[in-house]
């Protein structure tokens, strides 16, 4: 467990120049530490970072300084059996996550909530916050609410503003959670787990291990919420010492539920009654029931929960209806990275054999072949993108596969081919950093490609 007046020399070395590792450094040097950045892969951008003054900084390899220093921090994407991380468990070095490192830094008396899962993580934080700040207007104090972690706002960047009494949502990454030694939240929720990161993680049994970190440290005064028709959640839940609410969409589930969908409504086991927001997919009224399982044990009343639900328009790049042209309808799941998200958002449509599915980027180590059901109920062809290409050739024998390298080429196809009543998908199940920064500048660039070809088709025609 990280405390920091462990560290009386105050030295801290973190690994990774990126979002979180930028912050973290900024974070501890305001609490007085001497720090070093160590990037392994050179960083032309590293002279325009905009950090506070007095942290240090080397780029393309670590240099044996980093072992003068008294613990590190290590940012998410590094592999686990990098040689780096190797040689400092061999030394002994104490190595800590991002979030481990913030949260030590927090006033005592805040409520942790914590989400995470293969899917849905995102949403279902950033419901999760609208409730949470619905009700912190409603109630007399100046609660405020802070939405951070995985959603794209280290936990580092916003610990100094952390007032004692505030609530902090968290997304946190299966990542993350492997890095902690020590995490607990006094709600944390797990909505799902399939295989993702396998190629990080070296193989399910661990993935599963660093998910299950986010109630090896809660107790009988916390809540945990979870998917109760998921076989690894079920599972976790047994070792649980918190009180356990389950929700699930499925006739068939493990566990016993709090809350069931009658195909309207969320009925709660306590009585309350709250319409789901309105989002495609059933997926998203799992994510619903997660978000307000969560925020009614936290004390909110079912009418504000109801009232965010009514507002909520859901998120960018996730299953995102954007353009509508010639009977055709574009989405934009560019946040689908893994299978199991491009199987949730092929499975919010009908079974019309109308899409033309764009597949492809960098590969996780999973086998396409999960797909091969739905793409024969659901699609009408696949395009295939990026490094995947190959892999995905072999791994879907029998259904049609045009390769396409880029996205651009994908969306002139598909644009040129689809016909009224067809539906355009972007929705990968693979990382996007072969041919992009992330997966929002993957779908943002998606959509730039889609609007203006109409657009110049529209002014064209007139
Ligand atoms: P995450 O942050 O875990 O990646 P998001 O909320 O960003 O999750 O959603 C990403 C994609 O994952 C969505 O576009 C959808 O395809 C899929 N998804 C979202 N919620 C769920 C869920 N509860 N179960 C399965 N798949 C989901």
């Amino acid at each position: 467990m990280f405390h920091p007046e462990n560290f009386t020399r105050k030295k801290a070395c973190v690994l990774g120049i990126g979002k979180s590792g930028q912050a973290v450094a900024a974070l501890l040097r305001a609490e007085g530490f001497e720090v070093l950045i160590s990037e392994e892969r050179t960083a032309p951008y590293a002279d325009k970072l905009q950090l506070p003054p007095g942290i240090e900084m080397e780029t393309g390899g670590h240099s044996s300084r980093v072992f003068e220093y008294d613990f590190w921090v290590k940012s998410p994407g590094i592999f686990p059996q990098s040689a780096i991380l190797q040689e400092g468990r061999k030394r002994g070095m104490p190595i800590f996550s991002e979030l481990e490192v913030a949260l030590a830094f927090l006033p005592k008396n805040c409520r942790i909530f914590a989400v995470t899962g293969t899917n849905g993580k995102t949403t279902t934080t950033a419901l999760l916050g609208e409730i949470l700040k619905a009700h912190a207007t409603q109630v007399a104090g100046n609660r405020q609410v802070h939405v951070c972690g995985n959603i794209g706002f280290p936990v580092s960047r916003c610990a100094r503003n952390v007032k004692p009494g505030d609530d902090l949502v968290i997304e946190v990454s299966s990542y993350q959670l492997e890095d902690s030694t020590y995490f607990h939240p006094a709600y944390a929720c797990l909505l799902n787990v399939t295989p993702d990161h396998l190629d990080h993680h070296g193989g399910m049994k661990n993935y599963i291990k660093a998910k299950g970190k986010i109630l090896k440290y809660q107790n009988s005064k916390d809540v945990l919420v979870l998917n109760g028709a998921d076989i690894v959640c079920a599972e976790l839940a047994e070792k649980a010492k918190s009180r356990v609410l389950a929700f699930s969409t499925q006739p068939k589930h493990v566990l016993k539920t709090d809350v069931f969908f009658d195909g309207d409504e969320l009925i709660f086991s306590e009585g309350h009654q709250i319409r789901p927001p309105h989002l495609k997919g059933i997926h998203n009224v799992e994510n619903a029931m997660a978000a307000a399982l969560m925020a009614l044990a936290a004390g909110v009343p079912a009418a504000t929960v109801q009232k965010v639900f009514d507002s909520f328009k859901g998120m960018e790049h996730r299953i995102e209806q954007f353009a509508y042209h010639n009977g055709v309808i574009y989405v934009n799941d560019s946040k689908a990275t893994n299978l199991d998200s491009t199987i949730t958002a092929l499975k919010s449509f009908d079974k019309c054999q109308n899409i033309w599915l764009i597949l492809g980027g960098r590969d996780k180590g999973s086998s396409y072949e999960v797909l091969l059901p739905y793409l024969k109920d659901y699609c009408k062809r696949v395009l295939s993108i990026g490094e995947a290409m190959d892999k995905i050739d072999r791994e879907l024998p029998g259904f049609t596969v045009t390769r396409c390298d880029t996205l651009e080429n994908a969306v002139d196809l598909s644009m040129k081919n689809a016909v009224r009543g067809d539906i355009v998908l972007l929705s990968p199940a693979c990382a996007s950093f072969d041919q992009f920064k992330d997966y929002e500048e993957r779908g943002r660039i998606f959509k730039r490609l889609v609007d203006s070809r109409i657009f110049k088709e529209r002014t064209d025609t007139n």
